[in-house]
């Protein structure tokens, strides 16, 4: 069997590795990197296999049913259904940035069709099985078996339990497989426990609540949006929170969030008794920021900052000392306004002008990946023979590589590398 790294090797985004044997040849994810540049990965598969919905793993889907009318994606059901909100959105962004972006929804309904949703699929010669991942609700590790090999390709994974959703199980995964492809996207990082981190977050929230400020959460449509909502939501039901004027504004995370609510076995067992647990007591969900009575706490895209509620909120609010806004990712791209406005202390407007920042900006990396304790548990339990590291920064893999190695044999690949075992 043949393992070819096609993409997010020493870096995050445009996630693809095929698998090949005589019989049948596979792809694990088909994304797109984060920069939107992305290179056209081979299409003669006779399936590919989406661990998760995130663009960097399923965003180049658009492209292979182009060429060819069916072809077989496999991935969960969930899975299916956000990536297709998540093209659909994209698709619409591009043709709005230039007219001659070719491919309009009927392509990603075609996505839609050649999915076969499952956990298990058999091929000449190969059995792939999916596993949760934790990471975000749908979100699945894979296992192929083969000539008589084991492999396992994490994607994006967490062992811890978040408040909505359970960690990966690692009992279930299999045991001694021949090579483990493992993201790395925090290899080099420990953070501090998850409780720890959602207590700094809402004694944030709260200090900025005491003094009537206005707290800005920019964050992801899928998955991140309707986890924040619900944790401000339950804190305010709870009486962790004082009552505040709450939203959240994004009309993307609104369709996504009724998948979340008619899939609420995928979540933790306390949501799983709730009967709407993502239609929210405490915050409202609104379509414009003209709809906010300030003071107020607002949950909105785009998570950078780039446009939408975020940018104008940004715009309206960072000049006022008494306001806050919390970062909850730890990746921020060079271009963002939310980087300039932390790094910098000032940032551009949509309009072009050069706005100062006042307003407090916090960092709390509430994130859905594996963190560097977290990768080596993952090692230490399954005790591969041989482990890829993908999916993360060459100083992060490294990082990882040199707490693993005397577990595992560890290879960072490079782009294009071919693996056989
Ligand atoms: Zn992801």
């Amino acid at each position: 069997m043949k393992i070819k790294v096609l993409g997010a090797a020493k870096e995050v985004g445009g996630s693809c590795i095929a698998l090949e044997t005589e019989q049948s040849k596979i792809a694990l994810d088909y994304g797109i990197k984060l920069d939107g540049v992305t290179d056209e990965y081979p299409k003669n598969f006779d399936a590919v296999i989406v661990t998760h919905a995130h663009l960097d793993h399923s965003g180049s889907l658009l492209r292979l049913t182009k060429v060819r009318k069916k072809q077989a994606i496999v991935g969960s059901r969930i899975t299916r259904d956000i990536t297709v909100d998540l093209l659909k959105d994209m698709i619409k962004i591009q043709n709005e940035k230039a007219n001659t972006f070719n491919i309009n929804n009927q392509t990603a309904d075609q996505v839609r069709d050649s999915w076969l949703p499952g956990e298990n699929l058999q091929l000449p010669g190969m059995n792939v099985t999916l596993y949760n991942a934790g990471h975000v609700a749908g979100a699945k590790m894979v296992g192929v078996h083969s000539e008589g090999k084991t492999i396992l390709y994490t994607g994006d994974f967490c062992i811890h339990d978040t408040e909505i959703l359970e960690g990966c199980n690692l009992n279930v995964l299999p045991n001694e497989p021949d090579v483990l492809v493992s993201e790395s996207t925090y290899g080099g990082k420990v953070r501090p426990p998850r409780d720890e981190l959602t207590q700094q977050f809402l004694w944030k929230v709260s200090g900025t609540m005491k003094r009537w400020g206005n707290i800005l959460i920019p964050t992801f449509a899928f998955h991140r949006s309707q986890e924040m909502a619900k944790r401000i939501d339950q804190a305010m039901e709870d009486g962790v929170l004082p009552h505040y004027n709450a939203y959240v504004i994004t009309t993307l995370g609104r369709k996504i969030t009724a998948h979340f609510n008619s899939n609420k076995q995928l979540f933790t067992k306390q949501i799983q008794q709730q009967e709407q647990p993502f239609t929210y007591k405490h915050v409202k969900s609104v379509e414009r920021t003209s709809e906010i009575e300030e003071p107020a706490i607002v949950v909105c895209t785009s998570g950078f900052g780039h446009a939408g509620a975020s940018l104008a909120l940004l715009e309206l609010w960072a000049e006022g000392e008494e306001n806050t806004i919390i970062l909850t990712s730890g990746f921020l791209p060079v271009d963002s306004p939310l980087k300039s406005a932390k790094e910098k202390r000032w940032f551009r407007a949509a309009q072009g002008d050069k706005i100062p920042v006042m307003a407090r900006i916090e960092q709390i990396e509430l994130s859905g990946h594996a963190d560097q304790l977290e990768l080596v548990q993952l090692v230490t339990k399954l005790k591969p023979k041989k482990t890829l590291l993908v999916h993360g920064d060459l100083p992060q893999a490294e990082a990882l590589s040199e707490k693993i190695f005397d577990l595992t044999e560890v290879c960072i690949p490079e782009k294009g590398e071919s693996i056989s075992i």
